[in-house]
């Protein structure tokens, strides 16, 4: 047993508590409360006091692709040049790269005070890396195919490694499905994933109304992404049926939104796709600056948290953002609402909602009795008592982080 102390707590779940601590064991946080109490009520426990730094439960990040991180600072122009670049990119990208990429990305998120990641891999790279790293996390396996006549392959492909991934996972990871995107998959592809990731209970995560493009497509089978990605692909017409379906609502159809999903991006949505994402239970990864980035425009963020519905943060992959930073993130959020969002609706997006989203808020998201001890301390820089979350906002950088630890095992010290 340990105790863990510092000038403040943030548990999120319950007010800021200055000079309090924590006590740990075998990886479990037993107690919370002032430290001079939890002193005296086990004085043979040894303390370790980080003194001027704050202690709040370990960021989570809902939306990464780790394996693109070497791909950084590459590509450019907004959404549909930015994702041809990319596609073109991957034709020449192998398993070495993914395995850099995705070691140099985990490196980012611990030292940035990450310690639940919501990450889509491709190439299973990432899988790799995540399972040795001690991070803990939804790895979400990508699928997609435009051509219904390969439909059956994949998903008999698809099973196969969700399978052994599973079996390989250990304690911290979990297994999901991720759907790509309502423009990138046959519709038969996407009624066999939603068959899979009911069968086996699969989390799933879907890049959902992202574009101004796709919602277009997905409606009219119009518009640009008609005309060049179905033309890369060599088809002559959309794999799905066109019903004027906005790409929430053809999701829908196919029964792939529920609290156990994970809908990406979601920036255009019509009023009735909001309140079906709030009657679903669906969760949001909102990434702001990934949106931003790509020229894909602000989500309605506020509006969904009024309608009740769970909202975490990402990054996206370092293919369409500056950092892995959920410290960044937070900023660029705290400025892109105006002040709808306050700065601890932030630090709760960025770890109880996300740990929610996740399905991770049994273990981790917040400080509290009975909780795993995935947390972190972070570097004081002019704290103003009235206004921690503030403060912390307008000053923390990744490079502050003291100290990351997960499951109880520290991954990181400064
Ligand atoms: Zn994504």
């Amino acid at each position: 047993m340990k105790l863990l102390s510092a000038r403040l707590l943030l548990p999120i779940t319950s007010p800021p508590l200055f000079g309090g601590a924590l006590l740990l064991q075998d990886g479990t946080i037993l107690e919370i409360g002032e430290r001079e109490e939890l002193k005296r009520h086990h004085p043979s426990i040894p303390i370790e006091d980080l003194g001027d730094a704050v202690l709040l439960p370990g960021l989570v990040n809902v939306h990464t692709h780790l394996e693109l991180s070497g791909l950084q600072g590459t590509l450019h122009g907004l959404f549909l040049d930015w994702l041809f670049q990319l596609i073109d990119r991957k034709r020449d990208l192998d398993s070495q790269f993914y395995l850099h990429s995705a070691s140099q990305g985990v490196r980012d998120l611990i030292r940035g005070g990450t310690t639940s990641v919501g990450e889509i891999t491709s190439a299973g790279m990432s899988f790799e890396v995540l399972r040795r790293s001690g991070l803990r996390g939804v790895v979400y396996y990508e699928t997609l195919g435009l051509d219904p006549l390969q439909a059956e392959g994949i998903v008999r492909r698809a099973e196969q490694k969700i399978e052994t991934m599973r079996q390989e996972a250990g304690g911290l990871l979990k297994v999901g499905l991720s759907p790509h995107a309502p423009y990138s998959l046959s519709e038969r592809l996407l009624e066999h994933l939603s068959s899979l990731a009911r069968r086996f209970r699969l989390p799933v995560a879907v890049h959902l109304a992202e574009a101004e493009e796709e919602v277009r497509y997905v409606k009219e089978g119009t518009g640009p992404i008609r005309e060049r990605l179905l033309k890369m692909v060599g088809r002559d017409r959309p794999s799905h049926e066109i019903r004027g379906e906005t790409p929430v609502e053809l999701v829908h159809r196919h029964d792939l939104l529920s609290p156990s999903a994970l809908a990406v991006h979601a920036v255009h949505l019509e009023t009735e796709d909001v309140e079906r994402l709030a009657s679903s239970g669906v969760s949001v990864a909102h990434c702001p600056r990934s949106n931003h980035r790509l020229g894909n425009g602000i989500a309605p963020i506020p509006t969904y948290l009024e309608r009740g519905i769970r909202v975490g943060l990402g990054t996206d992959s370092l293919a369409s953002n500056d950092s892995l930073s959920l410290w960044d993130e937070m900023r660029f959020a705290l400025k892109l609402h105006e002040g709808r969002i306050s700065p601890e609706g932030l630090f709760k997006m960025a770890t109880l909602a996300g740990a929610e989203a996740l399905g991770l808020s049994k273990e981790a998201g917040s400080l509290e009795p009975g909780k795993r001890a995935d947390l972190i301390a972070v570097r004081i820089h002019d704290l103003d008592e009235e206004d921690p979350y503030g403060s912390l906002l307008s000053s923390v950088q990744d490079g502050d982080v003291l100290l990351t630890m997960v499951d109880g095992k520290v991954l990181y010290r400064a």
